[in-house]
């Protein structure tokens, strides 16, 4: 039997994060709130950190990514599901496609800053096609869960933000508050080998005489400029006597 979109964990989950996002507009954050989970287990939490530590970097999701990490020992995080109380931006997207995890749920979509929504990073399959050994495959996105609960944290925690974020169009969730899901088709399992890629890169290469391997030309340049190399940053009086 299939799995369902969104499962009582998914649920249980959720409703953590929201109670999460509470605790962080308590503190003077935006109630931005993440969790990492391996299963039924929580891996990592977090809320934003950002006027806290005064760092924008600080998401809710950078954290708990980063404390998941360390907390498992390992980068690979591809048996876990990341939970938002927001669709992640941008900058919190890639670390999620870095450390593979294979499923996003959130509650409200971000269509100005969102990495599925606007930017394209949670769904982009080029990345893991090209480089598998950086980037998993797309994760299963699943939105829209738990919206009216997240929209009143965000009303209580400050009803003129809200109002302005809601105006401008920041976030939204699904009308008819059902879940929304995206999932990648290809869920191979990827193999890679660096030998296997240097030698397939090496073999394709054209050759030429006098040269094993060929420097091809920069578009728009002659092949002599672009084999020269470009200097950066030279100190006076490096080129010597
Ligand atoms: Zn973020």
């Amino acid at each position: 039997m299939d799995r369902p979109i969104v499962s009582d964990i998914d649920l249980k989950m959720m409703e953590r994060c929201v109670e999460l996002a509470r605790t962080a507009g308590r503190h003077g954050e935006f109630p931005f709130a993440s969790l990492v989970c391996n299963g039924e287990g929580i891996v990592s939490e977090a809320l934003n950190r950002v006027d806290r530590d005064a760092d924008v970097t600080r998401h809710a999701e950078l954290v708990a990514v980063s404390e998941a990490q360390r907390v498992l020992g390992r980068n690979d995080l591809s048996d876990c599901t990341i939970y938002s109380t927001v669709e992640p931006c941008a900058m919190c997207s890639f670390p999620i496609r870095e450390t593979r995890i294979s499923r996003v749920v959130f509650a409200l979509r971000s269509p100005l800053m969102g990495g599925f929504s606007k930017f394209g990073i949670l769904q982009d399959a080029r990345m893991s096609d090209v480089m598998p050994e950086f980037f998993g495959d797309p994760p299963e996105i699943v939105g829209g869960v738990l919206v009216r609960e997240v929209e009143k944290a965000w009303r209580n925690c400050n009803p003129l933000v809200w109002a302005v974020i809601r105006y401008r169009g920041c976030f939204n969730g699904n009308p008819a508050g059902d879940a929304c899901v995206h999932q990648h088709s290809s869920g191979r399992a990827r193999r890679f080998n660096w030998r296997q890629i240097a030698h397939r890169i090496i073999s394709k290469a054209p050759r030429r005489r006098g040269s094993s391997v060929e420097v091809p030309a920069f578009e728009g340049r002659p092949n002599s400029q672009a084999e020269q190399p470009s200097v950066v940053n030279a100190r006076p009086g490096g080129g010597g006597d």
